[in-house]
């Protein structure tokens, strides 16, 4: 008997079986919503919320939002012997093993409303949100965000490029002269060539866009390009 036909079907149960096991996007979608309620049962601490006014949303776009924005992701490198979460690649330490590279969900909740045109966000506090990121998610199902309208609330990190070492002090001291923030502590990143703003917003918080004009006027050539919310690597602050 020739054992190439005795193999084919052999084969061809493999392959049927490798086709059922690849996931889809809706399995991908299924293991977030799964990834996110073992987060919540687990009580994992949570980031500050978010609300902000958009145009586009309606009725029948409300679902496919939602879905879009708890599928935002973010890379983490996990430990399969000890359960350590790391934010970037290499070994744990402990346990001598390679990190895992896994996505994780950043939001554990997204509630757009047609009815009063907002999303509300309550993003992980280990996770890193950036209004880049979101405002990508958002144009890709026709949702306009607007600038002018968007709220820097809580503890947010300005990503500023065009600055300089010489410049740091200024800008972070007409940010803390800016009455948008409690508190800002600016350092230079010669990696990125960006200067980061870690601020604190007052009670009623500045919206991106009177920010970005606000730095666009400190003639320093800086320019806000990205707010980021969430864990920030770690650069040595300006001294003030
Ligand atoms: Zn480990």
């Amino acid at each position: 008997m020739d054992t190439r036909n005795a193999l084919l079907p052999a084969l061809a149960t493999l392959l049927a079986g490798f086709l059922i096991t690849a996931p889809t996007a809706a399995q991908q979608a299924q293991d977030l919503v799964g990834q996110v309620k073992e987060a919540a049962a687990t009580k994992a601490p949570l980031g500050t919320p978010l609300m902000f006014s958009v145009m586009g949303l309606t009725k029948d776009n409300v679902e496919k939002v939602t879905r879009s924005l708890t599928s935002l992701t973010e890379n983490v490198y996990v430990c399969s012997g000890c359960k350590h979460v790391a934010a970037a690649a290499g070994k744990c330490i402990p346990c001598d093993a390679e990190l895992e590279a896994k996505r994780v969900p950043i939001l554990f909740k997204a509630v757009p409303s047609f009815e009063e045109s907002t999303i509300q966000l309550t993003p992980f506090a280990a996770r890193t949100l950036s209004y880049s990121h979101l405002k990508d998610a958002l144009t890709k199902n026709s949702i306009e965000v607007d600038d002018a309208k968007f709220p820097l609330a809580g503890q947010s990190r300005l990503v500023l490029s065009g600055g300089s070492l010489e410049k740091v002090k200024t800008i972070q001291k007409a940010l803390n002269g800016s009455g948008f923030f409690d508190r800002a502590v600016a350092s230079y990143d010669a990696v990125s060539t960006q200067t980061h703003v870690v601020v604190h917003a007052i009670a009623t918080p500045p919206m991106y866009g009177r920010v970005a004009t606000f730095i666009a006027a400190l003639d320093t050539n800086a320019t806000l390009v990205d707010v980021t919310w969430g864990p920030q690597p770690v650069v040595p602050p300006a001294k003030p």
